[in-house]
Order: structure tokens, then C-alpha cells, then sequence
């Protein structure tokens, strides 16, 4: 059962007006956390709200958020690793502030006209930067759906390897070319080879995708040797975003074997600035998707404990430079769900340190691109269009097989559920520049 305090009460309503509109991504049972420059002061810890941003230190600072004495002095870091690493129960004390503070009947900041001028930032003033200092990052390959569709463009009697339901395949990432929403993605050059030529050739990569997935942050990590175990990952979990993982599908292609992935993922992954908490998706926490009834039984470190499913909205937008210049709104192109996928986050964080592997606060892990069993629901070009089989037709009279430059690749995920207000990550956008 989900664990509800008075933070996830639908009917709270906030004096921020615009965190009150019906549509709105960041309601006050959202509150989640990024960082953020303003008026060229440093690196600081907001919180959004509504249209807004909340200047959590300042607010401390000001005395208006009162939170454990313990984390006082971890917001004016400029990181959310400080904060990423206490318990839940303290996570949770710091919500809850911040959440009575915003109450619509609260008047500590709302009447304080000066005070709320300099605390209460319009999120169009700010530039947004990395919530965190990233360590390390893992991408998984956790939809079922996803890892059948590529597999069969390879494999086609053959399309999910022996080990696929048995564990949740990754593969170590690059940390350092993440990039926060609204980074320009610059065409990769790469070594490719086509089918029929006897010798790779060095060029701009030209089948560049992208990779629908969400990322999850570490928040108390695990010492070196000392695994987390199913009923304990939750609390290891600090949060959610979006993340894009850009693909060049030619590099892919020829260098994969035998060890993976490798310069087709390491340019460029975006994620979305804002992480929502896993105590604000606890209204959205669902049973994961069934396994089969033929699948392997599971090994027992890995046997789920808890229902660790979670019911969010993914969507992906595409406009061109054309359409935004005649200002056409981006396409949508696909919508899915998060509870499409075969391994939960519990289960790839307990994999990846059953070894004795440690995470550290704020280490990055992601799901792998979130596929269902729709065309639509697909989450990536690779298989939406089929390999460039069935391209998609644009308002602007062109068609896609894979990225061009110009394209702009926008990201939307949200919750809506009977019971619950909505809460939602904001977007990720990235737009293709040339190669150089
Ligand atoms: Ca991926």
C-alpha cells in the first residue's frame, strides 16, 4: 500500500495560484527539487511550484522553512547530493515543510510582500543546470517491449537473448556528457560501416534517435561490498526525471559487438532539470507489469518485495526548424507508460549492487527506453519507424526516418490518477545542431 501523509492530499491548495491550474506539472503535492542561477549568483536549491521557483536556502535563511538542524547548512551547496543522502524520514521532514509553508492558508511568506519577491522566482527568470554532481551513471534495457522490437530487427526467430528475463541488462554510461534540458546536441562524427561496403568509413553519424527513458538519482548509497536488498531499495531511491538517451544507431551498429554500447551513446544524454521525489510519485507506486507464465522463476535477491510499478505518462514531441519558425506546435509522436516495463527500478538498483557494487548520492540510473505493445507507445525512432520502413510525415511536409539537424526532441512525463492530483516532470528538450 502506498504510504500517504498530508503532503499527497488532492484538495491542498497553494497561494502560488498558478501551482493550482488544473494541467499544472508542479502542484503543491509535487515539490520537487533542482538547481538553479539567477541574477548571476551561484548555483542554488529550488523547489518548484506552480509557474515559480522556490529559494529553499533563502527561505531557510529568512526562517520561514523551518527544517532538521541536521540538513540546514545543505542547501546553500549548490548540489542535491548533500540533501540526496539523508534518510527518507528526514527527506520526508523536508517536504513536509516545505509543503506547509506553501499552504494556501499559510501566511508566513504569502503576506510578506518583500520576502516572497525575493524568494518566489518565475521559473521563465532562471536558468536551469544539473540537479546534482553526477558520479556515475547506468542505463538499463528494461522494457520488455523495446528489447523484443530491436531484437527482432537483428533476430527475427530469435529476438530476446537467453538471459533477458532473468536479470536486468545495463551497461556503465557517461557521466560527464549529461547535459541538463535545453543543451543543443551537437551531431556525432563516428566510425560506420554499411552492409555492402568493404571498408568502414569516418563521417557525420546519419541515423541519429533518440531514447525515451526516465532516469532515477541514488540518494543513501552503499558502502563498497555491501548490497541493497529489494525490501531496502526504496529508501535508497531519492527521485525521478526524464532522460533522453541520444543514439547513433549506424555507430551502434557496427561497433556493439562484443562489448555493447559504446561512442553511439557516450556524446550526449539530456535529462529533464527537475527530479520528483519518490514521495511524490508515492500516489502513482502500482503493481509492475505481470511476467508470463512461462518466464523463469526469479532468484530470490531479486523476487520483488513491494509493488514497484509506477504510473506515469510518457510522451515524445518532435518539431523541425521549419515548424517552429511557421510556429507550428511540436508533433507528438508517442505516448506510453512507465508500467510497460518488465524490470522495476527496485530490481535494476539491487541488481547492479549484488555484487558488492556501491552507489553514491547521486549517481544516475535509467530504464532503458520505455516501449508498450502500441506502435504509438514505442519510444525511440529505431522502432517507431521501423529501421526508416515507415517514416513519419510532419506538419511541415517532411518526413522522418531518423533526426535532423534542426530537429528539436521534446519529452514530457506526467502522473494522473483517480484519487490523486496531478503531478508531472516538467519536459526534456534538445535541439540537433550540425556535425562539426
Ligand atoms: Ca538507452
Amino acid at each position: 500500500m502506498p504510504n500517504l501523509d498530508k503532503t499527497h492530499d488532492p484538495t491542498l491548495k497553494c497561494w502560488v495560484e498558478s501551482a493550482n491550474e488544473p494541467d499544472c506539472d508542479f502542484s503543491i503535492q509535487n515539490l520537487p527539487f533542482g538547481i538553479y542561477r539567477h541574477n548571476n549568483v551561484g548555483m542554488q536549491v529550488g523547489v518548484a511550484i506552480g509557474n515559480s521557483i522556490l529559494d529553499v536556502d533563502g527561505a531557510i535563511e529568512a526562517e520561514v522553512l523551518k527544517v532538521p538542524d541536521e540538513v540546514s547548512t545543505d542547501f546553500c551547496l549548490g548540489s542535491l547530493n548533500e540533501i540526496m543522502e539523508h534518510e527518507p524520514s528526514v527527506r520526508r521532514t523536508i517536504r513536509l515543510a516545505i509543503s506547509e509553508l506553501l499552504r494556501e492558508g499559510n501566511a508566513d511568506l504569502r503576506d510578506n510582500t518583500d520576502l516572497r519577491k525575493s524568494l518566489i522566482i518565475p521559473i521563465g527568470q532562471v536558468e536551469m543546470e544539473l540537479p546534482a554532481w553526477i558520479g556515475d551513471y547506468t542505463d538499463f534495457y528494461a522494457s520488455i517491449y523495446h528489447a523484443t522490437n530491436v531484437g527482432k530487427m537483428f533476430r527475427p526467430d530469435n529476438p530476446l537473448l537467453p538471459n533477458y528475463k532473468n536479470l536486468p541488462v545495463g551497461y556503465h554510461g557517461r557521466a560527464g556528457s549529461i547535459v541538463v534540458s535545453g543543451t543543443s546536441i551537437v551531431r556525432p562524427n563516428g566510425q560506420t560501416k554499411a552492409d555492402d561496403a568493404d571498408l568502414p568509413s569516418f563521417g557525420p553519424c546519419r541515423l541519429l534517435d533518440y531514447e525515451l527513458e526516465m532516469g532515477f538519482f541514488i540518494g543513501c548509497g552503499n558502502a563498497q561490498g555491501k548490497r541493497i536488498t529489494m525490501s531496502e531499495a526504496r529508501d535508497h531511491i531519492f527521485g525521478m526525471c526524464i532522460l533522453n538517451d541520444w543514439s547513433a544507431r549506424d555507430i551502434q551498429k557496427w561497433e556493439y559487438q562484443p562489448l555493447g554500447p559504446f561512442n553511439a551513446k557516450n556524446f550526449a544524454t539530456s535529462i529533464s532539470p527537475w527530479i520528483v521525489t519518490l514521495d511524490a510519485l508515492e500516489p502513482f507506486r502500482v503493481e509492475q507489469l505481470q511476467r508470463g507464465d512461462d518466464d523463469p522463476k526469479l532468484l530470490e535477491y531479486i523476487t520483488p518485495t513491494e509493488n514497484m510499478g509506477y504510473d506515469i505518462i510518457v510522451e515524445v514531441h518532435i518539431s523541425s526548424k521549419q515548424m517552429r519558425d511557421a510556429s507550428t506546435e511540436p508533433m507528438r509522436i508517442s505516448k506510453g507508460n512507465f508500467t510497460d516495463m518488465y524490470w522495476s527500478i527496485a530490481q535494476m538498483l539491487v541488481h547492479h549492487t549484488s555484487t558488492g557494487c556501491n552507489m553514491n548520492p547521486g549517481d544516475l540510473l535509467a530504464s532503458g527506453t520505455i516501449s508498450g505493445t502500441a506502435e504509438d507507445s514505442r519510444g525511440c525512432l529505431l522502432e517507431r519507424t521501423w529501421r526508416g520502413q515507415n517514416p513519419i510525415s510532419l506538419p511541415d511536409g517532411t518526413e522522418r526516418k531518423f533526426l535532423q539537424d534542426g530537429d528539436e526532441v521534446i519529452i514530457k512525463a506526467f502522473c494522473e490518477r483517480e484519487g490523486a492530483a496531478r503531478i508531472g516532470f516538467g519536459e526534456c528538450r534538445g535541439i540537433i545542431e550540425p556535425a562539426n
